[in-house]
């Protein structure tokens, strides 16, 4: 089975990931790792924030290469993105082509108070984040919901609503793990 964790930049994933991982047998596979590592060997980008920003059709190109590895994986938690916000629009993470190749049994969509999100993003350094303010933050949220809804609907996927409740990552990773077990 796999299925899809997906949130914005800086809503606490990776935490809530971390956690996930230690108490399931699944496998966790990050969509932009590959695309980057598929980009940064032909010489594309040097960092991973630097994938959004390609032109659109080479994100399409790099993202159906990833999704094509990735249908071929069992077991796993696809970390990945609803939309992905480029200089031109959101792009789908899962359009009608990769949904197809990656037959998600469900969908997590995990968010957070965006003011909470901003100020997790001025703290890391780690990463090249956009300038995006609460008001940005609020509606890349709620343009994920349309999308993960359309997803849903194409293939039958469940879709849960995750929140991470600041300091408390335990609680989000609760709630997922516990619907990935096997139960009645
Ligand atoms: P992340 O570290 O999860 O933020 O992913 C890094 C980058 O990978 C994102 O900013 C996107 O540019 C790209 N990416 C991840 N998932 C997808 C996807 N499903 N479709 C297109 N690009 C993606
Ligand atoms: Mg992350």
């Amino acid at each position: 089975m796999r299925v899809v964790i997906s949130g914005v930049a800086g809503v606490g994933k990776s935490t809530i990931l971390e956690i996930v991982k230690s108490r399931t047998n699944y496998d966790i596979i990050n969509f932009g790792t590959l695309m980057f590592e598929m980009a940064r060997n032909i010489n594309l980008v040097r960092d991973r924030d630097e994938l959004r920003k390609l032109p659109v059709d080479t994100q399409m190109n790099l993202q159906k290469k990833a999704s094509a590895a990735i249908g071929k994986m069992n077991n796993v938690i696809i970390d990945t993105h609803m939309t992905i916000k480029t200089p031109d629009g959101y792009l789908p993470g899962l359009p009608e082509w990769v949904l197809r190749e990656l037959k998600v049994a469900s969908y997590y969509l995990i968010e957070a108070l965006p003011s909470q999100i901003l100020s997790r993003r001025q703290h890391d350094s780690t990463r090249s984040r956009d300038s995006d303010n609460e008001e940005d933050i609020r509606q890349h949220q709620e343009v994920n919901r349309y999308y993960a809804a359309s997803y849903s609907v194409y293939t039958g996927a469940t879709i849960t609503f995750i929140q991470n409740i600041d300091g408390k990552p335990d609680i989000a990773a609760e709630n997922i793990v516990r619907r990935l077990m096997p139960h009645d």
